[in-house]
């Protein structure tokens, strides 16, 4: 079948038949730039004709489940019911037909069918206004696959953007060119899996796994095809863990802490509580990692208000008393600030000299810390990423705190590591990162916890409310103020839709300090506002000038009232299960009990479900599984944020098992060939150094 042309992965798209220029810049604009990337553009589904489903057989039985039917289009229009517009299609198989309605995006539906298309169509059939498709997944087919002619084969179905289609590659059109790809062309692709794993799992090799799993014989031959590549994503994902663990692990300290901690006696004796057994369990960890000759690569995982602060002020005195500098990065600058204050009083018992630096700060000021920084007057350095700027000298910089990891860029750790002298890092966040994550995406930490809260915090109930009792709520809220206590009402703000979720908090905050709040003082906050204007906010909140604080999720992370016991949450189905669980983490902070009532405004069975497990547990280690389970590991742990690539077909959670499979196969490659420099390795080297080299950022060890 194949002809004497060769491909390889790196074979220019825009020379294959059927591809062109302009195809392969619609291709492009989809980050489908090579060889490599067009095959690995990995069917969306398939059609199999042996469970396609006649019109005639569909019935209520049907109801709920996923049906594929083929038919032709007899005709599609505009219906207008009232103010109400939807576009309707009209579909045979000869059988019988269906309806397929679409109530969004017409305006593009209507261009994409014309009368005798032939198409196949996949959903849920209701059984309303006799059967019907609501919003179905669509393909169009070519009389060749409409006809069934090659019976019993397995029609791959892809997915393309707009652009894509309007070059002629819809699924059809890139399915026709894969099959010339198979068929007029020879593939010379290199085996980028071990050969004895190959032999070892019975793993499909990689020419014929892409033809599998383009055009598969069969579904068993699909299935082998699926699981290699999925096999494949997850070994070189497990791959950078293990050259980033053992690549951290091979760097040597140019220093030692000498000084055995003396501060660190002067601040514990002065504290003004005691600190809880989880708090001690993690600084003896740390404080051991510490002492090893090699850097410290941790991260400190403890909810909200579990006093990881303290923890961290503690650690840094280990570095401190040495002679050495330490540095605490924080997301924000009203968290800096806050750092800063609670570190400088705290610390002042062991006299460490705390500097804050910060965007925004006047020259002069910038000037006078910069020259503390570099004289070394400063022990510890608060600040926010301002930190890591070129002109920020830290030649004594020995540990590295950075809170709240996940808000953080990759690039950015890379960065202050090689400001300083290969300093130890610690990382601290307070979102609990469930078991199968702290294996793939942090695989290369170890891990500290903080399991428990220190005596005397309030506890907090949690009520999931509908929109029609919110006077209720309003109501109480009223006597909590009027009883001295202070309340945040939250609104929701995603990157998605930020400018109508700003407006819908503005809006919402004159509505609540007009209406229904008028003898109370409230205030508004928000991302979009300068620092300074924030902190001045914060500021009347924490003194108690501003008895209700209207905000979007910018308090979510840090900032601290202990007089704050109730806290409403706007359109709580619109936030994440562990952003919630991070929200209420804000109130009943003063050994007061809390109040968090979550407010469904748009309530689908599926939000009210979810949300159930906030009102169950307080346990983030339990809610983050779920969040997990519910959004995926994309939506918990931004891609570039994380360091995690994308995964195309494998599923962290779904494939656990191969997931395993893939970290002990994967470690035991790098223990035994630590930098891949043996021969038969070069094709997994090269592999991993062309396809993953950002995730290896900053690791010379390859
Ligand atoms: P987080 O882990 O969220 O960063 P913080 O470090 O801000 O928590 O601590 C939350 C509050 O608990 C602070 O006011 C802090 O002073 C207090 N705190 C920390 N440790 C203890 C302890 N062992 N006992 C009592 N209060 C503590
Ligand atoms: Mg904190």
């Amino acid at each position: 079948m194949s002809g004497d042309q060769y491909l390889n992965f790196n074979s220019d798209l825009q020379y294959i038949k059927g591809i062109g220029p302009r195809r392969a810049a619609a291709l492009a604009a989809e980050e489908i730039n090579s060889m490599y990337d067009l095959l690995y553009n990995f069917p969306r589904r398939y059609l199999d004709r042996s469970t396609v489903c006649r019109i005639v057989d569909l019935n209520t039985t049907y109801q709920d489940l996923e049906v594929t039917v083929i038919g032709k289009v007899l005709s599609g229009e505009l219906v207008r019911r009232g103010n109400r517009a939807f576009y309707q299609l009209l579909i045979t198989d000869g059988s019988g037909t269906v309806k397929c309605t679409w109530f969004n995006g017409i305006r593009y539906i209507q261009k994409v069918f014309e009368t005798g298309d032939l198409v196949a169509i996949s959903g849920k059939p209701e059984f309303r206004y006799g059967i019907q498709f609501v919003h179905p997944d669509y393909d169009k087919l070519d009389q060749e696959e409409y006809s069934g002619q090659n019976t019993g084969r397995i029609i791959p179905l892809y997915s393309s953007s707009a652009e894509m289609k309007n070059k002629g590659l819809d699924t059809r059109g890139l399915r026709r060119i894969m099959a010339k790809i198979f068929q007029e062309y020879t593939l010379q692709v290199p085996e980028i899996l071990p050969a004895e794993l190959l032999e070892q799992y019975k793993i499909l090799p990689v020419d014929e796994a892409l033809r599998q799993i383009h055009f598969p014989d069969d579904n068993n031959q699909l299935l082998r095809a699926r699981t290699r590549f999925k096999f494949e994503e997850l070994f070189y994902l497990q791959l950078i863990m293990a050259v980033k663990a053992k690549g951290i692990k091979s760097i040597h300290k140019k220093f030692r802490y000498d000084g055995a901690g003396e501060k660190l006696r002067k601040i514990y004796e002065k504290l003004p509580f005691d600190l809880t057994s989880a708090q001690k369990k993690v600084i003896k960890e740390i404080w051991n990692d510490m002492k090893k000759p090699v850097v410290m690569n941790r991260l400190l995982q403890g909810d909200v208000g579990s006093g990881k602060t303290v923890v961290a002020l503690l650690v840094s005195s280990i570095a401190i008393s040495s002679g050495f500098q330490a540095a605490l990065m924080a997301p924000t600058e009203i968290l800096a600030r806050q750092h800063f204050k609670t570190l400088q009083e705290l610390g002042r018992p062991a006299g460490i000299k705390v500097s804050l630096l910060i965007g925004g700060q006047r020259k002069k000021e910038r000037d006078e810390i910069l020259q503390e920084i570099e004289s070394g007057e400063s022990h510890l350095i608060v600040g926010t990423h301002a930190l890591i700027q070129d002109n920020v000298v830290m030649d004594r910089l020995a540990l590295v705190i950075i809170d709240e990891q996940h808000r953080f860029g990759v690039e950015q750790r890379g960065k202050i590591i090689k400001k300083g002298m290969n300093p130890d890092v610690l990382v601290m966040t307070a979102t609990p990162i469930p078991r199968t994550m702290s294996m793939t995406v942090f695989g290369d930490m170890d891990v500290s916890i903080i399991d428990e809260y220190p005596q005397g915090r309030g506890k907090v109930t949690t009520r999931i409310v509908q929109k029609s009792d919110i006077e209720s709520i309003y109501d109480y809220t009223r006597k909590q103020i009027k009883a001295g206590g202070q309340a945040y009402i939250v609104y929701p703000l995603i990157e998605k839709s930020k400018k109508m979720d700003l407006q819908a908090a503005v809006e919402g905050f004159q509505y609540l300090s007009q209406k229904v709040f008028p003898e109370f003082s409230l205030a508004l906050v928000h991302g979009g506002m300068k620092s300074q204007e924030k902190d001045e906010v914060m500021n009347r909140f924490k003194a108690g000038a501003v008895q209700i604080l209207v905000s979007t999720t910018v308090i979510e992370v840090g900032v601290d009232n202990p007089n704050a016991t109730m806290m409403i949450i706007e359109n709580a189905e619109r936030f994440g299960l562990t952003q919630i669980h991070q929200l209420r983490g804000r109130i009943g902070r003063g050994g007061k009990d809390g109040i968090c009532v979550l407010v469904e405004r748009n309530s689908s069975q599926k939000s009210g479900f979810r949300m159930e497990i906030l009102t169950n547990t307080t346990n983030g280690f339990e809610i983050s599984e779920e969040d997990l389970k519910l959004r995926g590991p994309g939506e918990l742990y931004g891609t570039k944020q994380s360091g995690f690539p994308k995964m195309k077909i494998a599923d962290v959670i779904e494939d656990k098992k191969i997931m395993l499979l893939a970290r002990s196969e994967a470690r035991k490659l790098i223990d035994e060939d630590t930098h891949l420099r043996r021969k038969h390795n070069q094709p997994v080297r090269e592999h991993l150094l062309k396809y993953y080299s950002e995730y290896l950022e900053f690791l010379e060890i390859l």
